[in-house]
């Protein structure tokens, strides 16, 4: 169906207006209302959106859908209800952005389960050993970005989804931040927004989360894990400044309070980059 309710979607300047000729003439077919609300009912995310922020997510679905190939690897076969499962979890991210922030790379794959990724570690003797570690995603600079299918049906599944755990977020989170080069937690920021102010908070935040994660480690074997369940965030965070923008941007959707209790002045970087702000929206 030709959709010309995207029209709202764009606002009046010459290059909104080229944008939606562009799109009416790329016939999207927009996502039927009753697959989408049975789709997404469960996404936390989506339960916080209001009537009119859902409809509009389901209309940049509708694009997303139009521009990008998803397909199953491994014999998977992908149906409609994943393809909006994708597609509603990817465009959150960008529902006050642009579609075309996911210009450059077409291709969905996903995998059945968790997919293992073959690397070379060097150990302290010179010794390589090459191990495989099962990944739940991963997004490649210019390249496609991989999913796995069980971690998909978790994060839909109202009774077993972990708290703020979203991989479709993650990955597409890293697709944003590699706007600028590798993936690196410095993301192209708008235009009013501070690179200082982006790089003084999240470092500060990510070496206080480190140590946390540190700490709670060390104690782990005493205390049973229960000081390192008790961080908010994925510890995996801790990883990376690039996995920290990543995880921090699941737990910004998923849980809002949780960012904002734990690096409140993180949150304001994100409500200023996703131009949203979640925690309003209860
Ligand atoms: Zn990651």
């Amino acid at each position: 169906m030709l959709e010309n309710l995207f029209r709202p979607l764009y606002r009046t300047t010459a290059r909104a207006f080229r944008r939606a000729r562009a799109l009416t003439s790329r016939k999207v077919e927009l996502i039927d209302l009753d697959a989408w609300n049975n789709a997404t009912a469960n996404y936390r995310f989506v339960q916080r959106l209001t009537t009119e922020e859902n409809r509009r997510l389901r209309l940049i679905s509708s694009d997303f859908l139009a521009r990008k190939v998803i397909m199953g690897a491994a014999g998977f076969e992908i149906t409609e209800l994943m393809r909006l499962q994708i597609a509603a979890q990817a465009c959150i991210l960008i529902l006050e952005l642009d579609v075309d922030f996911y210009d450059g790379w077409r291709e969905i794959i996903v995998y059945p389960g968790q997919f293992a990724k073959t690397h070379d570690v060097i150990d302290e003797f010179g010794v390589v050993h090459t191990t495989r570690d099962p990944l739940a995603g991963e997004a490649w600079l210019d390249g496609p970005v991989v999913l796995s299918h069980a971690d998909l049906a978790q994060t839909a599944d109202a009774v077993d989804r972990g708290d703020g755990y979203n991989v479709v977020i993650h990955e597409f989170a890293h697709k944003l931040d590699m706007l600028n080069g590798e993936a690196n937690g410095y993301p192209p920021l708008h235009r009013g927004m501070s690179k200082e102010t982006w790089k003084r908070t999240f470092l500060a935040a990510y070496l206080a989360f480190c140590k946390q994660v540190d700490e709670a480690d060390a104690l782990a074997r005493r205390d049973g894990g229960k000081a390192l369940d008790a961080i908010l965030i994925d510890p995996y965070a801790a990883q990376s400044p690039a996995e920290f923008f990543a995880v921090i941007s699941e737990v910004f959707f998923e849980m809002p309070e949780d960012v904002h209790e734990t690096f409140p002045a993180v949150y304001q970087q994100l409500k200023a980059f996703y131009k949203q702000d979640p925690l309003a929206r209860q």
